[in-house]
């Protein structure tokens, strides 16, 4: 397995992972572009959102993401906002190939992004 995020997932690489269970784990991001920059990751390996399915587990799992996200937020301290990204594809400049939300907080957002 080649892909850098299942070897985070597994720690067969060091991360400072700042929330895990299951399911999911968060650590944070190795060029942070916020005072706080983690990245939310399924254990299970998607390429990409385009890999999600209507199915049962896909579902449950992101969901499951999803809900945790406000608890990883408020763990980190971000009781003012966040905000959550996804990088999808080559013109969402998605560079690891392996299913991740930026969790991004600490100071004011600018919209629209980049
Ligand atoms: P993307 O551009 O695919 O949405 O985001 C990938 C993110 O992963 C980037 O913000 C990059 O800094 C981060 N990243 C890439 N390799 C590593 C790594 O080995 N460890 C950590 N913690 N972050 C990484
Ligand atoms: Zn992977």
């Amino acid at each position: 397995m080649s892909c850098i995020f299942c070897k985070i997932a597994q720690k067969e690489i060091p991360s400072d992972i700042v929330y895990e269970d299951e399911e999911i784990v968060c650590f944070r991001d190795l060029e942070p572009q916020a005072p706080v920059h983690v990245l939310i990751i399924p254990k299970k390996h998607y390429e990409s959102l385009d890999s999600v399915t209507e199915s049962g587990e896909d579902k449950e799992l992101l969901g499951h993401l999803m809900a945790k996200v406000h608890v990883i937020a408020a763990r980190l301290g971000l009781e003012n906002g966040y905000r959550l990204v996804n990088n999808c594809g080559e013109d969402g400049m998605q560079t690891v190939k392996h299913l991740h939300f930026h969790l991004l907080g600490g100071r004011q957002m600018g919209w629209p992004p980049g």
